[in-house]
């Protein structure tokens, strides 16, 4: 039997109250008046973030080109050192992440590196509902090697249009597949993949497997102790806040050390070795053999203090927290917008999302920009998705009540209607 609860305003406020993490909410730099849910794809500035900014300025200031060895973090070893911190928010081992490129140059580094066509096992697989720039860097990678992309990409279909099922992922995994690109989380759908089952099934074939972590680094804690994919890539501003072109991360599991960067450069040397300027390269054994130039240590400086709050707070405290919230948002949505056409997209088992809510909503971008209106920040993904993602560092489940609440208002007044349903140049 069905047990039907009415939620109240009252409910939230009880969550607020039991809620260990909301101090940090004032860590945080958050528009007055405004509910921002878009942390999926820019998380807000913290004062920690902020802080170590102003740091680096500072010893940029102060020591000039010594900068790379001196100050309170010597630039030289800031990649390596970030690194380590963010292994703890995949339970991977200190040197097996390296905070470094982005997203697409880190793909294109780690395809660059490991896929090695051999006879007829010349196959890639990705999946038709991936990122575009993960497709783009795979396709150029295909041709760099004189391969066509119509022939030896593969890209799993979804049966719904939304989701992808691990069993057609595995049925895909023949003979002549050398590697495979996932995403841990989908972007649109939020769906977050049984990384472990596919990680063993793509091994039992020979074959190699990693995942584009952007939308769960930060959200979801992976334990790569255990699911031992063999690489990983992500960027630093969606959860992570570590702001607009934040530097990303890498991740190589350690049996695959000693392997040769495919795209090398300086920084993929061993350390003390670097200045010996030699035109041999001697590249590092763990994830440092995977960076290509000078670090974008600007970019690296709100890392610095946005992992201390991650260090502080707990990844899987944080994810506890996110699941809640993402839980009683459906709820609110089932109960109080109930007669207007809005479907929840994403899988609804705690261990098939990530940090987000997917809806579908024929109207999606005029609700958009009347949300903007009443200064709530969703976002929107064409062609009919509104993508909603309370962040458990900052939003309070009062706020995601509020927006329940807004949203009914745009659908009952029709507010809706006095915007064109059309995407602007962004979202
Ligand atoms: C955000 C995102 C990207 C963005 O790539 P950048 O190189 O950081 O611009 C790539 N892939 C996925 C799945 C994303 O969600």
């Amino acid at each position: 039997m069905e047990v039907l609860i009415m939620y109240t305003i009252e409910h939230a406020r009880a969550l607020d109250q039991k809620d260990m993490l909301s101090h940090f909410r004032d860590e945080f730099y958050i528009k007055e008046g405004t509910i921002y849910l878009d942390g999926n794809s820019l998380g807000l500035l913290s004062k920690r973030a902020e802080a170590t900014v102003q740091q680096l300025l500072i010893s940029w200031k102060d020591y000039g080109i010594e900068g790379w060895m001196n100050g309170s973090s010597p630039w030289f070893y800031l990649s390596e050192s970030l690194g380590a911190k963010m292994a703890t928010l995949i339970r991977a081992k200190e040197n097996e992440v390296i905070v470094t490129g982005s997203t697409t140059v880190n793909l294109h580094q780690l395809l660059a590196t490991f896929y090695q066509p051999i006879g007829k096992k010349n196959k890639i697989i990705a999946d038709e509902l991936t990122f575009p720039s993960d497709i783009y860097a795979i396709k150029s990678q295909l041709k760099g090697k004189g391969l066509s992309p119509e022939e030896h990409l593969i890209r799993i279909k979804s049966r719904d249009g939304y989701t992808l099922q691990e069993d057609d992922i595995i049925q895909a995994m023949t003979d002549d597949v050398s590697l495979i690109i996932l995403s841990s989380v989908l972007y649109r759908s939020g769906q977050l993949l049984d990384m472990k089952r596919l990680v063993e099934a793509a091994h039992e074939k020979g074959i190699l497997i990693g995942f584009d972590l952007a939308h769960s680094i930060g959200v979801i804690p992976h334990s790569f102790a255990d699911i031992k994919p063999d690489f990983a890539f992500w960027c630093s501003y969606k959860y992570v806040n570590g702001g607009p072109g934040a530097v990303g991360g890498l991740y190589v599991n350690e049996r695959h050390f000693g392997i040769e960067p495919g795209i090398a450069g300086w920084f993929s040397s061993v350390k003390e070795k670097q200045f010996d300027m030699k035109h041999d390269l001697e590249y590092e054994h763990h994830a440092g053999a995977f960076q290509i130039g000078t670090p974008h240590i600007l970019s690296l400086a709100p890392i610095i203090g946005s992992l201390e709050l991650f260090e502080e707070a707990g990844i899987q405290v944080l994810h506890e927290k996110s699941k809640l919230q993402t839980d009683f948002f459906m709820s609110l949505i089932e109960q109080e917008l109930d007669s207007y056409q809005f479907t929840i997209i994403n899988p609804r088992e705690d261990e098939r999302r990530g940090g987000h809510v997917c809806l579908h909503h024929e109207e999606a971008a005029s609700i958009c920009k009347a949300l903007k209106a009443y200064h709530v920040i969703p976002d929107y993904r064409e062609p009919n998705l509104i993508r909603l993602a309370p962040i458990a560092f900052y939003t309070s489940f009062e706020e995601v009540w509020n927006v329940v609440q807004i949203m009914k208002e745009i659908m009952e007044k029709e507010v809706y209607k006095k915007f064109k349903n059309e995407r602007e140049v962004i979202a």
